[in-house]
């Protein structure tokens, strides 16, 4: 079986006494997985924190080499089975086969609500509870990491018995269109999306410029509305604020309800903490919880990366979890979300977005294409990288560091004063982040 060969292919790349010890422990859970989404069941907390934090990515890479697939793999503790709403309806459910990557664990039970989110939980909630009736489309935008893609699974995993269910990133829905198209089997691809009692749409912001996409979403969205099955979108902005987007669609994504997330406050923080404890089986005293939550940042996925970070270090030196080691973890987080990123990445970057060359923006000439391609490098530079002022003069040959403290206000102004200018820096900060995280694979 797949899961399992899988296992195998990582067993051949790794020590054999880590393959014995964790791996082979591993149980592939056939009838919660489906073709984007393989979920392995681990005898403990420790083991499934362990494979979590050390293999998870590389189990990912190798289902995507060999099915061609991007698929999300779930390490999940045996005993605690997912907890599962009980629902009303007595008639036995029809699992769809399109329900696919709904992931088990983002559920409304282990959302923790606070003021920040809380308007948009209830939203979610209330779509959850009956699709298609209260506020159809449904949108929720935030900042990275605030929980709107949990939130999108959450009223999935509520449906998952009785609805047909699709969750599709913007992204996805693109590539199944082009994939279609070019295969002349588009009635499919039509079929497909236009047959589910939910949509539900990730990341709607990546829709911008690319017209026949939206061409295309937009029936698909008529259809649904027609037919009132429930929509939910997010994104990362409300909608009037996505640059590229035709006009019509901006305005039937305003036509329901628009939710927004704002970052955590520190009491929500605490216990988003509290709960990604409780669900991985960890420990951490208060006084631990309470600095990991004063001092990360509000992106709650990183928030998540440091508890596991630390949960498997003191596992390996078998030692307790103490405020000592905390500032470790926490510090070397913060140190390596930086250093992974070089200047010649931001460059390169930045020189393949713009048609410019990367010889040309180190060198001093005023061409204004090359001018602004340097000055946007430079922006970026001190957003990504720890470098300062002195050492990015130093880097491009500036006399002193008050040329790039004059690039600096430029990006910031046009960022301000330009919607579409300010998506395009958004999006070359992407690409950056991306590509260096390809690179470390
Ligand atoms: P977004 O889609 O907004 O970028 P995600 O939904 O992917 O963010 O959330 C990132 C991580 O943070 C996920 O692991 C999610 O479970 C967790 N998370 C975010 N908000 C909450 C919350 N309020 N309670 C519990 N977990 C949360
Ligand atoms: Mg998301």
């Amino acid at each position: 079986m797949l899961g399992e060969k899988i296992l195998q292919m990582l067993g051949d790349e790794i020590p054999q006494q880590e393959y014995e010890r964790y791996i082979k422990n591993l149980d592939y859970d056939e009838k919660a997985s489906n073709v984007d989404l393989a979920v392995y069941k681990a005898p403990n907390p420790f083991i499934a924190t362990w494979v979590k934090t050390k293999y998870k990515k590389r189990l990912e890479k190798l289902f995507a080499l060999e099915t061609g697939i991007d698929t999300e793999v779930v390490i999940e503790v045996q005993k605690e089975k997912t907890k599962r709403r009980t629902k009303t309806k007595s008639s036995e459910p029809t699992p769809s086969s399109t329900s696919t990557k709904i992931n088990p664990t983002y559920t409304f039970e282990n959302f923790v609500v606070g003021s920040s989110n809380q308007f948009a939980y209830t939203a979610a909630m209330s779509v959850a509870e009956k699709p298609g009736e209260h506020y159809n489309p449904l949108f929720i935008y935030g900042g990275v990491g605030l929980g709107k893609t949990h939130l999108l699974h959450a009223i999935g995993n509520y449906n998952l018995k009785d609805k047909t269910i699709i969750y599709a990133t913007i992204e996805q829905f693109m590539n199944d269109f082009t994939y279609h198209l070019r295969n002349k089997t588009i009635e499919k691809f039509r079929e497909k999306y236009r047959n589910c009692d939910i949509l539900l749409i990730d990341d709607v912001q990546f829709l911008s410029g690319k017209e026949r996409t939206q061409e295309e979403f937009f029936h698909t969205f008529n259809e649904l509305h027609t037919e009132r099955k429930q929509i939910v979108l997010t994104s990362d902005q409300p909608p009037k604020k996505i640059a590229g987007l035709e006009e019509r669609l901006k305005s039937r994504f305003e036509w329901g309800l628009i939710a927004d997330i704002q970052p955590p406050e520190l009491e929500t923080k605490i216990a988003i903490i509290k709960k990604k404890c409780e669900l991985n089986g960890i420990h951490l005293d208060d006084e631990i919880v309470n600095y990991l939550a004063a001092n990360m940042d509000s992106n709650i996925r990183e928030i998540e990366g440091v508890i596991l970070k630390l949960n498997a270090y003191s596992t390996l030196v078998n030692q307790q979890i103490t405020m000592e080691l905390a500032k470790n973890v926490l510090s070397e987080q913060k140190r390596e979300e930086q250093k992974n990123i070089t200047l010649k990445d931001i460059v390169d970057v930045v020189a393949a977005e713009l048609n410019v060359k990367p010889s040309e923006i180190k060198s001093k000439s005023r061409n204004r294409q090359i001018v602004s391609a340097r000055r946007i490098v430079i922006y970026l530079a001190r957003t990504l990288t720890p470098n300062s002022m002195p050492q990015l003069a130093q880097f491009f040959g500036m006399k002193d560091h008050t040329s790039v403290s004059h690039a600096m206000k430029k990006v910031k102004e046009m960022i301000e004063e330009d919607e579409n200018f300010r998506l395009k820096i958004d999006e070359l900060a992407h690409k950056i982040r991306h590509a260096t995280k390809n690179e470390s694979e």
